[in-house]
């Protein structure tokens, strides 16, 4: 028998060569192979006789090699290996491309398992290139549901799936670590089924229950992680803050404009959290563009006034200048310094607003004697050895783009004992059910409307023959010296799909449409300077045209923006493309958004209308929601992030029941004493999770 522990490089059974290659990736010990989940399946499940089998499609048969042999085709230079096959109905060809081995192993009379594509004619069914294997134990490879993995580093999926099956074989019972009161309430598979089923599933039911319970898993850690985090930070002691409102007055009126009644909302609720001696742990969710920075502003502000310091985080370095330079104009009569560092800058408005420029040794001074009350930076400030006198907040924006750890490290800059308060902000419209499931552990403020005399973006749905008139129009605003957004699903051309990729785009664009004005490329292979700088120039208006994939989501600020093209709509969720259109409509000046149409698939149509209608993020997202899942609100990239490998946010039932079992748990035994494998789980998640 093996056990979950025992390294690779001792079993028995595999060949150094597969081994050295398991090693390459990361596979050191059975637990890890077994825990390598299939990315994908394939239905060979459907048995046929060879005499059924009309017209063409795909199928697997039993049949018996009639005869076996290579042929050399000289035009192409290739081995053709042709078989004729046959069973109790009929009889049929199968052919295989420069395979001239296969004929040791398929030797003439032996009988076979073959799936894969077949026509007919009148001599029967052929297949080509099937999938095949010698008849005799389990099928492994045919005749099933086939798991597909994921990159194997040119181990081949068929060595693959066999190590695979031969290691479960003879697996030991794996030990079942979740509740047995949680396993029965929640209707879940036992651990050891499941590991079967996820592999080698008998049928799509059991595959369903398999995978169930293996985001069951990673939702309910989560979801212990997060109550544990929060009866954490209940422990934890904070600095209370306390509320000058005449001071806080005194700035509002100071501001450019009026607060929106959310705003408003928003920074007493924050204000509220601020000045209890515990750590706040607050959610500002807001619209692109609902105005998070001035929510912002107003509790570092409150922070600065009872003599805290704050500290900022942002995903990008534009974002964090974006930052810098919003708040030193908002603090610039106030009397309060700011500074910014990242990677390329450190800069500190002094109370007197001059700027001094390279001031990395003297932003670090000058937190020490606590004579800067603002810091804005980007991850490059976890890298830096920051001795804040008083950190009393720590503020990170779009927060769904950090993990959970690089929050934490923020949090972590505080004075020994103190931690700081921490406001996240998000500019995706998290629906409420699906918020408490995965953001259970933070309460939320939530920004519903826009700043009083913001455009609403025209929205138009265009069809092919339209295009041409949004060029010209696109044409008229660059004259009057506004810029473009072209939005592409997808970086380079594909064979298979009919989609304009944001590099051939780019290229059409720029040579044919738009031959006389600066047409830039944004996308997400471009390294982070890269893509700064192009933003950078954007912002500039060096570039007039930015043709783009969906990277340009994250929150830039161009008010000179005032047109939108978003080519393969379909592809997107509907909170998606709100964000897309969120870059547009920031500026005086009126913004027109087209959504350029492919085909005319009803149901597309009918969402896209949604979209044109409507302004309102959280609606979009409640439709997301109801139609599509969940995972279109957050993109699937994100729930990496969190922390997850399997389920995602499309799994809100399941976050919800993980999240309800989890705190069930906690309530009848906080230290876990009954679930000692449970505890030894939590333990390794932390491991894994502060290796990151
Ligand atoms: P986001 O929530 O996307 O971060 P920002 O904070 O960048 O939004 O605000 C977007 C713009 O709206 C900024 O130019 C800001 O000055 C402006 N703004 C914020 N609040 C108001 C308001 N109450 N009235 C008018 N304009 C506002
Ligand atoms: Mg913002």
């Amino acid at each position: 028998m093996l056990t979950l522990d025992r390294p690779i490089s001792e079993t028995s059974f595999l060949a150094s060569r597969l081994k050295a290659a398991l090693k390459k990736l990361s596979i050191e010990t059975v637990k890890d192979l077994v825990f390598c989940f299939p990315t994908r399946y394939e239905d060979w499940s459907l048995i046929k006789k060879l005499g059924d089998l009309r017209g063409a499609g795909e199928a697997t048969v039993r049949v018996q090699i009639k005869k076996i042999s290579n042929r050399r085709s000289f035009k192409n230079k290739i081995y053709l290996t042709e078989a004729i096959i046959s069973d109790s109905t009929g009889g049929g060809t199968a052919i295989w491309f420069n395979q001239p081995y296969l004929v040791k192993n398929l030797v003439d009379g032996s009988i076979v398992w073959l799936s894969g594509k077949y026509k007919s004619n009148l001599a029967g069914p052929s297949f080509t290139s099937p999938t095949y294997e010698i008849a005799g134990s389990e099928q492994v490879h045919t005749g099933r549901i086939v798991p597909i993995y994921g990159s194997l580093g040119g181990i081949p999926q068929k060595s693959f799936r066999r190590i695979m099956h031969d290691c479960l074989r003879v697996l030991t019972p794996i030990k079942e670590w979740l509740p047995e009161k949680t396993i029965k309430e929640n209707g879940l598979e036992k651990t050891d089924n499941a590991l079967q089923e996820i592999h080698f599933p008998t049928n799509w039911k059991n595959l369903l229950s398999a995978s169930k319970r293996f985001k069951f898993e990673e939702l309910y850690l989560l979801s212990i992680r997060g109550e544990l985090a929060r009866a954490e930070l209940l422990r934890e002691e904070a600095a209370p803050i306390k509320t000058d409102i005449p001071a806080i007055k005194n700035l509002l009126a100071s501001l450019p404009f009026k607060l929106t009644e959310s705003q408003r909302r928003a920074a007493w609720e924050i204000i509220q959290d601020l000045a209890l001696p515990k750590p706040m742990n607050r959610l500002l969710d807001g619209d692109v563009g609902s105005g998070k920075t001035a929510v912002a502003a107003i509790a570092a502000y409150s922070v600065a006034c009872s003599g805290g310091q704050t500290v900022m985080m942002a995903p990008t370095e534009i974002l964090a200048k974006q930052h810098f330079s919003t708040l030193q104009k908002i603090f610039s009569t106030h009397g309060i310094s700011v500074g910014l560092l990242t990677r390329t800058a450190a800069e500190v408005t002094s109370n007197k607003a001059n700027v001094l420029k390279n001031g990395r040794e003297k932003i670090i001074k000058l937190l020490k004697n606590d004579k800067l009350q603002i810091l804005i930076g980007t991850r490059a400030l976890l890298f830096e050895r920051l001795n804040f006198k008083n950190l009393a907040l720590a503020i990170v924006d779009e927060q769904h783009r950090f993990g959970v750890n690089q929050r934490r490290a923020l949090q972590k800059m505080g004075r020994s004992g103190i931690t700081p308060h921490l406001l996240s902000m998000t500019a995706t419209p998290i629906p409420r059910s699906l918020a408490l499931a995965f953001y259970g552990d933070l309460e939320i403020s939530i920004l519903s409307e826009m700043p009083l005399g913001r455009k609403p973006v025209k929205t138009s749905l265009v069809p092919k023959n339209g295009q041409e008139d949004v060029y010209a129009f696109i044409k008229k605003e660059i004259e009057k010296g506004h810029q473009s957004f072209v939005i592409c699903p997808l970086i380079d051309p594909s064979d298979t799909l009919e989609v304009r990729s944001a590099t051939a785009e780019y290229e059409r664009l720029s040579k044919e449409v738009f031959p006389n004005i600066k047409v830039g490329l944004l996308h997400g292979r471009l390294k982070t300077e890269e893509k700064d700088k192009i933003m950078s120039e954007f912002k500039e208006n060096k570039i007039s045209i930015l043709v783009s994939t969906s990277v340009v989501e994250v929150g830039v600020d161009v008010p000179n923006a005032t047109a939108m093209i978003i080519e393969g709509a379909e592809r997107f969720g509907l909170s998606q493309l709100h964000q897309f259109r969120g870059r547009i409509g920031r500026g005086e000046a009126p913004s027109s958004c087209f959504v350029f149409l492919e085909n005319k698939n009803p149901l597309t149509y009918e969402r896209l209308k949604v979209f044109a209608s409507t302004s309102d993020g959280f609606m979009l997202a409640e439709r997301d929601l109801v139609f599509r899942g969940p995972g279109e609100i957050f993109g699937t990239a994100q729930s990496g992030e969190s922390g997850l490998r399997l389920a995602t946010f499309s799994d809100l039932e399941i976050a919800v029941a993980a999240r309800r079992s989890a705190r069930a748990l906690i309530e009848s035994d906080k230290k876990f004493t009954s679930f000692p494998l449970l505890t030894e789980r939590l333990k390794k998640m932390e491991q894994t999770i502060h290796l990151e």
